[in-house]
């Protein structure tokens, strides 16, 4: 019995939680799937992330609309990725804000990764016809942008950490309460999607500085929302750790000259007992050890996902 293409099999809806972080802080985390959030400014609304369709962003900001009705100015989105862009219509957002290399990647790979996207994860795309096309933020940066919630909510500080899960990846850090947005940088409880990462510098610097900001809360990209400071510091920590084992294992079997299959069967039995039973692992893991794979062999810069080159490297690993 072949086994299912990544998660075309997982077709259960998953659990929503709503939680309120802070006054005016939102997260809306889903048992593993793509998390969201929402920040209230004085008179106006910043989300965090828009999941994969209209149709999808539309039940999340059904949710929201139980708590507040400011309206949205801003959406936020961390990287490209299709389950965290293509649902932006649905905010009616006048400004939609992206690092500049995400806009690039956008335009270079957003049509092919929404293509793969949706066959790897069909569970994530409600009513994908509703979708208008890709996604263009109207604001992108280099470095950091600060939103000023108004009155004295304080800033809402964006960040660029270095390449990482992405090459664009951005985080949102509200200083007053100390809570951190991290996007797909860090994960709490659910394994990394690495397969357009950028590993050595996500595991190095890109984390030191994800660390640096000394978060007492923390919302990954997927799973729970990490409270205190032990906690978040601990999901920082996971993250580095998957990344490293990954470096490791895959460096040691292109050392002794073995193959990319190899290399997932090492891999694999490493990160199993610690990682196996948490959410998209056996999914993930053939795309992050062929990208680890590439890295390794002097690939900078990640090739294009396309369906069928999904297929290819799924297949591989059970030849
Ligand atoms: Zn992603």
């Amino acid at each position: 019995m072949p086994r299912p293409f990544a998660s075309s099999a997982d077709l259960d809806d998953k659990t929503q939680t709503l939680e309120l972080l802070a006054d005016g802080v939102y997260a809306l985390t889903a048992e593993g799937d793509p998390n969201v959030g929402a920040v209230e400014g004085e008179d106006f609304l910043v989300c965090f992330e828009a999941l994969a369709t209209p149709a999808a962003a539309r039940d999340w900001l059904a949710v929201l609309r139980t708590r507040t009705d400011k309206p949205i100015r801003y959406l936020v989105l961390s990287h490209y990725h299709a389950v965290r862009t293509l649902g932006a219509s649905a905010f009616h957002a006048p400004v939609i804000i992206a690092h500049d290399r995400t806009r690039t990647l956008i335009a270079e790979r957003g049509q092919q990764d929404w293509e793969s996207e949706y066959g790897r994860m069909p569970r994530l795309f409600k009513e994908p016809e509703g979708i208008p096309g890709l996604t263009w933020p109207t604001v992108t940066f280099s470095s950091t942008l600060t939103i000023d919630l108004g009155g004295d909510r304080g800033d809402l500080d964006l960040a660029y950490c270095g390449r990482g899960h992405t090459e664009g990846d951005i985080v949102a850090w509200l200083p007053r309460h100390k809570i951190l947005f991290a996007g797909d940088l860090v994960e709490t409880q659910a394994a990394l999607y690495t397969g357009d990462a950028f590993h050595r510098d996500w595991a190095s610097g890109t984390l030191d500085h994800v660390a640096s900001f000394g978060a007492e809360t923390l919302v990954g990209g997927r799973g729970a929302v990490a409270h205190g400071r032990a906690a978040s510091r601990a999901a920082i920590t996971q993250t580095r750790d998957f990344l490293k084992t990954m470096i490791g294992e895959v460096g040691a079997v292109r050392e002794r000259g073995g193959t990319l299959k190899e290399a997932f069967a090492a891999v694999h039995a490493v990160l199993a007992p610690a990682y196996g039973g948490w959410p998209i692992f056996e999914h993930c893991l053939p795309f992050d050890v062929s990208r680890v794979w590439d890295e390794l062999s002097g690939i900078d810069w990640p090739v294009v996902w396309t369906a069928e080159r999904d297929r290819h490297v799924w297949d591989q690993p059970q030849d």
